[in-house]
Order: structure tokens, then sequence, then C-alpha cells
């Protein structure tokens, strides 16, 4: 082999982009978690949002919480590599967070819904090699279930997270890997096996 090929294979230059996406109350937040607490040189992009906070999230951990105004500036001043409108909250990925994790060889993870991740698959993100998942509930009557079950939002939202999430299990083709979060250990396995392989790909 190639020194040049061992150096790369000892994680030397930049790091990789795990894409997560898939419809909400899939499970992506608890898969990542898990997966995280697995692998080491991991690290999450934490999304901003003007979306209110949940009791349970913490500011700059789960999401960093910006009024609507502030988001709106951050826009104007081309902060997001990708943001969306998500039932009249914003969400958007930091630029300057990624750019800086991958130049220092860190592997991120990346939680977005769909049209995000369709985006990034068309933005250049330069030497970043980007891998997509699809984390896919076993079927509609348990993503009905899980969203029930998180019992943080009103009927209404709830009713429209399940219509969002048919129409993005239509994009499931455009990703490169599909998880199906049956059972969550499962689930775990094969996304920390995704990154792992993809870690020792020979490039
Ligand atoms: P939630 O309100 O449940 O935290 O998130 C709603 C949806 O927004 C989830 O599917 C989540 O993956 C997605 N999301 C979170 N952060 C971002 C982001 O920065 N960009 C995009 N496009 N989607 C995001």
């Amino acid at each position: 082999m190639s020194n040049s090929l061992i150096e790369s294979r000892k994680g030397i230059g930049n790091g990789l982009a795990f894409v997560v996406t898939g419809p909400s109350g899939a499970g992506k937040n608890s898969v990542i978690d898990l997966v995280m607490a697995k692998l080491p040189n991991l690290v999450y992009s934490v999304s901003y949002t003007s979306r209110a906070k949940r009791p349970s999230e913490v500011d700059g951990e789960d999401y960093v919480f910006v009024s609507e105004q502030q988001f709106l500036q951050q826009i104007e001043a081309g902060d997001f590599l990708e943001h969306v409108t998500y039932l009249d909250d914003h969400y958007g990925t930091s630029r300057s967070q990624i750019e800086d994790f991958v130049a220092r060889g860190l592997d991120i993870i990346l939680n977005v819904e769909v049209e995000g991740a369709k985006t990034l698959q068309k933005t250049d993100l330069r030497d970043t090699k980007v891998i997509y998942v699809f984390l896919a509930p076993s079927s509609m009557q348990e993503l009905e279930a899980r969203l029930r079950k998180r019992n943080t939002e009103e009927e209404s939202k709830i009713l429209r997270r399940l219509e969002v999430a048919k129409r993005e299990m239509l994009d499931l083709p455009c990703f490169d890997f599909l998880v199906i979060n049956d059972d969550l250990d499962t689930a775990v396995l094969e996304l920390a096996s995704i990154i792992v392989a993809e870690r020792i790909r020979v490039r």
C-alpha cells in the first residue's frame, strides 16, 4: 500500500459528513445519540432554529435557539449551508461549523429533514465527502405512534408532520443508504456500520 493511502487510513485529511435524513418521528435523534456514544471522533452539527425550545432540550447542544429576526439576518449574511421552513419554523445548518469540523479532520453528523438533505446534494462542499442516510420508520402507523408518544405538540402539528412525512418517504431513492428503525439497537448498529465502512474505504 502506498504511504499516502496508509496516511489517509489513519484519518489524516478532511473529515466525512454523514447526513441523516428522513421523516420527523423516525427516531433520527435517538439513533444519532446512541451512535455518537459508541464511535469516537464524531461531532454533531448543531443546527440553528427559530422554533421554541422544548423543556428537554439544551440551547447550544440540541439546537442554537434564535429569534425569527436573527434567523432571517443570518440567512442574509450567508451563514447557512442550507435552511428550510418546516411547519412555520426555520431550521438551518451552520456553514462555519461544518467547515471548521471538517478542516480539523473530524467526521460530522447532520440531522436534517429531506428538503435540506436534497439541497446539500446540490451544494458544493469542496473536498468533503458526504454520505446520505435515510432513516425510515417501519410503518406510517409506527411513525404516528412515536409522534404522539413524544407529547411535545398539539394535534394539528402532529397531523402536519405526518403529511410532510408521507411526501418525504417518496424521496427515499435519492439517498445512499436506508436504515429502517424497526428495532433501535439494529438501527444504531446499521448507522454505526455505515460510518465505520466509509471511514475505512480506500479512496
Ligand atoms: P424538530 O422540530 O422535531 O426538532 O425538527 C423538525 C425537522 O427539522 C426534523 O426532521 C429535523 O431533522 C429537521 N432539522 C433540524 N435541523 C435542521 C437543519 O439545520 N436543516 C434542515 N433542513 N432540517 C433540520
